[in-house]
């Protein structure tokens, strides 16, 4: 694998592949790998002569300091784990090289960044969308992968791919698990061994309600139960748990045909803030 911190030479070593006729798939990550990430990098493998995995851990996508500060950094290991799966690229930058100045831009995606992420993280998708439309600009791709752990993170950059009209293909994967059910995040890490069992909380209570509105529960009940859940779960602090139509994200009150609809949760476990969605179809 061949790693670039810089933007130069990474951009000149790319130009001559893309003369050459080869295709480039990319990759976008904070680091602190794990088995979902490396999962999108073969997915790019499979499909792409060049594999560009990028690790920068974006401090404009962070709306409270201690989490950027406490983000898990790991390099070394996740050089070890991206050369195992056949990585071909690293572009792994300081935070100088992306940010030469403090950037003024700022994104608004109306109402996509306003609900569930946007609401409990301001300016977080205005960093996640200059983050990656300056990785799009670097790495020009043909095809980019993200997970669907973070689907509104995906619908977000897909608004953005169609009104930059970046031309680039995006993949959306699905989220990998741990064997409890538990979603894959490099914030488990920071997990302790009670944290890490409250955490299933959110699995199972995704799973609880799907299997509930898909028996024609309403979901007023769902959502009362859910809390009642969440109130023997003293090391869980509920932020949202929501249904939503995956088209535009508008809340929803029951399961929508034919499109599937989508449940999205997030809360906190002791300091940590963890993320989870699951589909709902008939
Ligand atoms: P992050 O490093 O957390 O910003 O994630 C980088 C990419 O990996 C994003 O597109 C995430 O949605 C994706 N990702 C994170 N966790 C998982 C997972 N458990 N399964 C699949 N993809 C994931």
């Amino acid at each position: 694998m061949v790693i670039f911190k810089e933007i130069g030479p990474l951009k000149a070593f790319l130009a001559d592949k893309t003369s050459q006729g080869l295709s480039i798939g990319l990759v976008p990550t904070m680091g602190a790998l794990h088995h979902g990430h490396l999962e999108l990098v073969m997915a790019s493998k499979k499909a792409n002569s060049i594999t560009v995995c990028s690790i920068f851990v974006n401090p404009t996508q962070f709306n409270n300091p201690s989490d950027l500060e406490k983000y898990p950094r790991t390099a070394q290991r996740d050089i070890t784990n991206l050369d195992s799966v056949g990585c071909d690229v690293l572009f792994h930058p300081e935070k100088e090289v992306m940010y030469q100045k403090p950037s003024t831009i700022k994104f608004d995606f109306g109402k996509l960044d306003k609900v569930f992420e946007g609401e409990f993280r301001p300016g977080h998708f205005s960093g996640v969308a200059l983050v990656v439309s300056k990785l799009f600009n670097i790495v020009n791709p043909d095809k980019a992968y993200f997970g669907q752990k973070d689907f509104q993170q995906f619908k977000i950059i897909s608004r953005l791919v169609e009104e930059l009209q970046f031309n680039i293909e995006l993949i959306c994967f699905p989220t990998l698990r741990e064997p409890d059910g538990l979603a894959m995040s490099s914030r488990n890490l920071r997990l302790n061994v009670e944290e890490r069992k409250s955490a299933l909380f959110f699995y199972r209570a995704l799973q609880f309600a799907k299997t509930e509105l898909l028996k024609g529960t309403d979901l007023k009940s769902v959502q009362t139960k859910v809390r009642e859940m969440c109130s023997l779960e003293p090391r869980v602090r509920l932020e949202y748990f929501e249904l939503a139509d995956t088209e535009n994200l508008n809340l929803l009150e029951s399961v929508k045909q034919p499109t599937p609809s989508i449940l999205l949760v997030a809360g906190f476990v002791g300091e940590i803030r963890l993320i989870d969605n699951m589909f709902v179809e008939n």
